[in-house]
């Protein structure tokens, strides 16, 4: 799949759901947001489908995400269901981990190849501060079942000034002793990410420094949007994804999936092509690829985030658009 600006696209975001069981303050309002009904949430049959027609225009990665994607029902099969899907070499998660230790074998099993887990702090006052709830346990038993399956783990910070600007010393510790990657993720203005301060990836690497001495960084392997460095004595890398400071957009490989089943083509935008009506509308697969060739058509070049709004932005929180 070739996008409008000649990049090559190999990789689908599906969020399976706008639910989820934390209230994270920078995605989602304590009160939650409305929910998508049964009927509007796109089925898992209708994700299945769509994703073996991209598999055949040349999908190559699928990562499941939400809201929290392991509160969909049957997301086990849905996993199964696409690692069996010619031309699809990995299938991955990104979850807040909190059901990783009852759901982590069976999704293996199901050929699930990595977790991107999201853990934004390693105190339980301010897990409660950002997440609303104390679970923080939870969390850390999900990290270590994950890295004992072997399965690939990365974990995820957001560094927002007003709740966490400590943590990434003590986090990215989890790369000393595990071959597990640590990564920060500068905060958006999307959604409730508005109304945070942004630590940026510079601010972050310095103060890791200051702990951990001066790190090498390592050469782009061509996948994925991060930065990665090495510290000394560091079995894990640190990596950097600066969507803000660093903008990534030239190297964008992927478009997104929404639960009410729209291709949203990038972050910044509220653009999408709908697909869910054309399929229960009985459209053929012609039709349907049609669709996704005009989704990669619109595809935009980059993203304003750091520029006056210039419409068309995108107005939904980041757990009802799948982050
Ligand atoms: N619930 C799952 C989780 O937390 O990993 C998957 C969905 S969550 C929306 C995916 C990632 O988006 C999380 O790592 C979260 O921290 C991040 N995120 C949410 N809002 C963000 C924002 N405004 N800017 C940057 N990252 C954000
Ligand atoms: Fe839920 Fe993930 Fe958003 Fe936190 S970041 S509220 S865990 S969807």
């Amino acid at each position: 799949m070739i996008d409008g600006q000649g990049r090559t696209i190999d990789y689908l975001r599906i969020s399976l759901t706008d639910r989820c069981n934390l209230r994270c303050a920078y995605c989602m309002p304590p009160e939650g947001v409305p929910c998508l009904s049964h009927e509007e949430i796109l089925r898992l049959e209708e994700i299945g489908y769509l994703t073996e027609i991209m598999a055949g225009m040349g999908l190559k990665k699928v990562r499941l995400t939400g809201g929290e994607p392991l509160v969909r029902k049957n997301v086990t099969s849905l996993i199964r269901q696409i690692s069996h899907i010619p031309g699809i070499e990995t299938v991955a998660v990104t979850t807040n981990g909190i059901l990783l230790p009852k759901m982590l074998s069976d999704l293996k099993d199901a050929g699930l190849k990595a977790v991107n887990i999201s853990i934004d702090t390693l105190d339980e006052a301010v897990f409660q501060k950002i997440t609303g709830a104390i679970l923080l346990k939870e969390v850390l038993e999900g990290i270590d079942i994950a890295y004992a399956s072997g399965l690939k783990v990365k974990l995820n910070c957001v560094p927002v000034m007003e709740f966490n600007s400590e943590e990434p010393v003590r986090l990215a510790a989890f790369a000393k002793d595990r071959f597990i990657d640590v990564r920060f993720i500068e905060l958006m203005p999307i959604g409730c990410g508005r109304f945070y301060t942004r630590i940026t990836s510079e601010e972050i690497l310095e103060s890791l420094e200051k702990v951990y001495g001066k790190a090498t960084r390592l050469p782009y392997e061509g996948k994925g949007p991060a930065q990665y460095f090495s510290f000394e004595g560091f079995k894990g890398r640190i990596g950097f994804i600066s969507p803000i400071s660093h903008k990534f957009c030239s190297e964008c490989n992927r478009l997104r999936l929404t639960s009410d089943g729209k291709i949203k083509l990038c972050l910044y935008y509220k653009d999408g092509v709908d697909v869910r009506d054309l399929i229960r509308n009985g459209a053929d697969e012609g039709r349907i690829r049609e669709a996704i060739e005009e989704a990669l058509r619109l595809k935009p070049r980059e993203h304003y985030f750091c520029e006056p709004d210039k419409g068309n932005t995108e107005v939904k929180k980041m757990s009802q658009i799948g982050g």
